[in-house]
């Protein structure tokens, strides 16, 4: 309610309009959060093509919860630059929604290092911190491709979800 309230007084384009305002920031939520889900994925594709089933709770464990709200946490940047690149389709205004982001914590804020091209690489970084469990990796490999973000609705589809199929099922002690 906070986040559809301030659209609504402060936002060009926005103000005075209550159902734009609580859909907007309905997506201004879902947006970010989309590209974990898309950071997951990339993940779990990895794991998939590895075999090695546990390189996302490896790096969630080790990486990401070590550096939340650190000016280290990429995964936070990225989500929300991904979130300030879909801006318009949500009709929330870029320039303020970079002054807006430009306040959250660390991690978060530094998405403007991940505009443009920019976010590119760092896709390319984040998928070796999860591949090789390191915060600054030797190498960043070139798999950026396992994220196809600029195709949303790939990710809606249930037959794209990459999951493990066990040939037998363990005893969970
Ligand atoms: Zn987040």
């Amino acid at each position: 309610m906070g986040m559809s309230s301030l659209f609504f007084t402060t936002f060009p384009g926005l103000t005075g309009k209550i159902i734009d305002s609580v859909t907007s920031a309905f997506f201004y939520f879902i947006v970010h959060g989309l590209f974990h889900y898309i950071i997951e994925y990339g993940a779990s594709t990895m794991e998939l093509l590895m075999n090695k089933p546990y390189l996302y709770t490896e790096y969630y464990a080790k990486i990401y919860s070590e550096e939340f709200n650190t000016v280290d946490c990429l995964e936070e940047a990225l989500c929300n630059s991904y979130l300030y690149e879909h801006a318009r389709q949500f009709k929330i205004d870029r320039k303020f929604l970079k002054e807006l982001l430009i306040k959250q914590g660390p991690g978060y804020n530094d998405f403007v290092s991940y505009i443009g091209q920019s976010f590119y690489s760092g896709i390319r970084t984040i998928l070796s911190q999860i591949k090789f469990c390191k915060l600054k990796s030797f190498r960043n490999d070139p798999v950026e491709s396992l994220i196809n973000e600029l195709d949303p609705e790939y990710y809606l589809l249930a037959d794209n979800i990459p999951i493990w199929l066990h040939e037998r099922a363990e005893i969970v002690r």
